[in-house]
């Protein structure tokens, strides 16, 4: 309150004093830059003398000689006494960190901006690619419909199936470029619950069959029929956990179980388990599955093919839904994905 200031060496080696150069409340408050700086100051001062209030700030400060630095101030009432008549705190001089903060945070826009244009890159080559792989695709089954030999049959065989395999990344590509680009959109609509699942088994029917593998469907007897969501991408994550569980399953059985967990603010908490009784993954694998790329290990890989983006992108789009998904596993036993989904009532009025 006698508006005398007392500096340690170091601060006015920060302040770049000369010697017999006195510092005191005015002038100590005036190497503050102008405007934001000086003015944030003086209320913090004035806010910790009237109130008590401690600050502790990042602003900018002229020194004596002229160079703009930046330093964090911190002060406090001194004895807690109030009224308060002494302050004491620090002057840090933080330019070096605030010029590395400065060019990291350059550093990453230049890098959000460089993922960004990968990402519309990739949505695009993407689009470009399934244009023509629709043609080769459609001319094949065209093909297929046509007179062939044996041989000829297989060739054709082969090639639709690659076909199939190269639109299935492409599209699994697709979804993640649109998803990082933010430009994923969900559609909504009136479905029936029963219908989705029934179709989600029947596309795995036959390959189960091949592996004689045992596939069930398990519903809880409150599952609506009924529900709004959307459903194109509901039965994308399903496909995708039924769709693993066939193909890492030699044998014993794959089950999707499907029960009501709850409701929440009018939606209802929909549980989808895939159970299956294949080789597992260990405990420490577990976590990493639901990332990009990632995959248990190269040689299932390239037993079974797969590009590691499945997982990752049903994580995303049970996010988008406002859902979870998550795995359990006994090595040796089986796995256990589960995924929980909130579902709207439906919008029109059906008979059950
Ligand atoms: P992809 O199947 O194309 O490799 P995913 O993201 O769907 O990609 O799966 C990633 C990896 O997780 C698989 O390669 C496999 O190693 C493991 N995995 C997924 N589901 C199962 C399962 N039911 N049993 C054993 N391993 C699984």
């Amino acid at each position: 309150d006698d508006r005398r200031v007392w500096c340690s060496e170091i601060t006015r080696r920060i302040h770049e004093v000369p010697d017999d150069f006195e510092i005191t409340v005015e002038n100590a408050l005036q190497f503050y830059r102008e405007g934001y700086s000086r003015d944030t100051i003086t209320a913090a001062i004035q806010t910790a003398m009237d109130h008590g209030t401690p600050f502790d700030l990042e602003l900018q400060l002229v020194t004596h000689l002229n160079h703009l630095i930046w330093v964090r101030t911190v002060g406090k009432p001194a004895n807690g006494a109030h009224p308060c008549t002494k302050l004491i705190g620090s002057v840090q001089n933080i330019t070096l960190q605030k010029k590395t903060e400065e060019a990291l945070k350059k550093a990453k826009e230049k890098a959000d901006k460089a993922n960004i244009a990968k990402s519309a890159f990739l949505a695009n080559m993407s689009h470009e690619i399934r244009t023509p792989m629709n043609g080769i695709l459609g001319m094949s089954e065209l093909l297929a419909d046509t007179p062939l030999a044996d041989d000829q049959k297989e060739y054709l065989g082969i090639m639709t199936e690659s076909g199939n395999i190269l639109l299935q990344i492409i599209n699994d590509i697709l979804d993640l470029s649109k998803i990082e680009a933010e430009k994923l959109d969900l559609s909504y609509a009136d479905f029936q619950l029963p219908v989705l699942l029934n179709t989600c088994m029947a596309s795995f029917q036959a390959r189960a069959k091949a592996k004689q593998l045992h596939l069930r469907l398990e519903t809880g007897p409150d599952l609506p029929v009924w529900v709004n969501g959307d459903s194109t991408r509901i039965l994308q994550i399903l496909n995708n956990l039924v769709g693993n569980a066939v193909k890492f399953t030699d044998q014993g059985s794959v089950t999707l179980r499907v029960h009501v967990e709850g409701t929440l603010s009018g939606k209802t908490l929909c549980r989808f388990e895939v159970v299956d009784t294949g080789a597992g993954i260990p405990e420490e694998k577990l976590a990493q599955l639901f990332q990009r790329f990632h995959q248990v290990d190269d040689s299932s890989t390239r037993r079974h093919g797969g590009t590691g983006l499945g997982l990752a992108i049903s994580k995303e789009l049970a996010a988008l839904m406002g859902g979870t998904i998550g795995a359990e596993s006994t090595p040796g036993k089986g796995s256990r994905f589960y995924c929980t989904l909130p579902l709207l009532p439906p919008a029109g009025n059906y008979s059950q």
